[in-house]
C-alpha cells in the first residue's frame, strides 16, 4: 500500500542537497550541440570555385555546393580510388561509400546533381525533346540529401501502414520502391527522376538514353538483382562506355560489376 507524503516531509526532502545530476546533463547536452553545430560550420565549402560553364547548355543555373555524403561506416564499398567514381554501386546491400564528396550543380527546375553528369544530362533531355511530347522532358528528383531521403522513406512506410499493413511489412514495401536512407543513388548525385507526361518519352529514354552515358537503372525484369521494382523515371550515369555495353548486352549495373570483377 502506498503512503502519500504530507506538505512538510515533502519540503523537508527539497531542503536536503543532492548532487545535481540533472544539471550536469543539461550542461553536457548543451556542449554537444555546441560541437556539433560548429562541426557542421567547419564542413561546408565556400561556393567559390564554381566553374564557369560553357553556353551551349540550353537551361543552365549557377549555384553550386559541395558536400560530403559518406555516412555508413559498414559500408561494403571497395575504396573510391579502387573504381571510377561513375561505376560506384549504391543499392539495398551497398551504402552510400565513406566520405563521398560531390560538387553539386543546379539544373532547370531547381534540383541539383553531381557536375560531371550536367552535360551529357542536358544533351540528353535536349535531344528528347525530339518527339514532341506534351510536357518536355525534366528533372524532378535529383541529388537528395539523407534527411530528404529519410523523409521519403518514413511517408512511404507511414501510406502502407494506413493502409492495414504491419510496420514490418510497409518497411519492406516501402524498401522496394524508395530506397532506404544511406543506399540511395539520389543521394550520389548520379542519379535522376525524369518525368514525362506520355509513357513514350519512357520507351525514347529506354532505347537512347545509353547515348548520353545513362542506364534505365530499375528495369521491371531485374528487380531480384537491383533490389528495386521497376522504376521507368530513374535514370542512372555510369559513362557513355558503360552504358553502351549494358545496353547492348541488356545488363543492369550489378552484372555489368559483376562480369567487369571476373575479367579481371
Ligand atoms: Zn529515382
Amino acid at each position: 500500500m502506498q503512503v502519500r507524503n504530507d506538505h512538510p516531509r515533502r519540503s523537508q526532502k527539497r531542503r536536503r542537497k543532492r548532487f545535481p545530476w540533472g544539471d550536469i546533463v543539461a550542461t553536457l547536452l548543451v556542449v554537444a550541440i555546441c560541437v556539433y553545430v560548429f562541426m557542421s560550420f567547419g564542413e561546408k565549402t565556400p561556393d567559390e570555385e564554381t566553374p564557369v560553364r560553357g553556353t551551349s547548355a540550353p537551361t543552365t543555373t549557377q549555384a553550386q555546393d559541395n558536400v560530403q555524403v559518406g555516412i555508413l561506416a559498414e559500408s561494403t564499398q571497395p575504396t573510391l580510388s579502387d573504381i571510377d567514381w561513375n561505376l560506384v554501386l549504391v543499392n539495398h546491400e551497398n551504402a552510400i561509400p565513406e566520405n563521398y564528396e560531390i560538387n553539386l550543380v543546379e539544373v532547370a527546375g531547381g534540383e541539383k546533381v553531381d557536375e560531371r553528369i550536367y552535360d551529357p544530362l542536358m544533351e540528353m533531355l535536349e535531344a528528347a525533346k525530339e518527339g514532341n511530347w506534351d510536357q518536355l522532358p525534366m528533372v524532378v528528383s535529383g541529388y537528395r540529401t539523407q534527411a530528404k531521403q529519410q523523409k521519403l522513406f518514413d511517408d512511404k512506410v507511414a501510406k502502407y501502414q494506413n493502409e492495414g499493413h504491419s510496420k514490418s511489412e510497409a518497411e519492406e514495401m516501402a524498401k522496394q520502391w524508395g530506397a532506404v536512407p544511406g543506399y540511395s543513388e539520389h543521394q550520389i548525385g548520379l542519379a535522376v527522376d525524369i518525368n514525362g507526361a506520355t509513357y513514350d518519352l519512357y520507351f525514347w529514354l529506354q532505347e537512347n538514353s545509353y547515348k548520353y552515358g545513362f542506364i534505365f537503372r530499375y528495369p521491371g525484369y531485374k528487380t531480384e538483382l537491383t533490389g528495386v521494382a521497376e522504376e521507368v523515371w530513374h535514370y542512372r550515369y555510369v559513362g557513355v562506355e558503360a552504358a553502351t555495353e549494358m545496353y547492348e548486352k541488356g545488363l543492369c549495373l550489378e552484372e555489368y560489376l559483376a562480369e567487369r570483377q571476373e575479367e579481371k
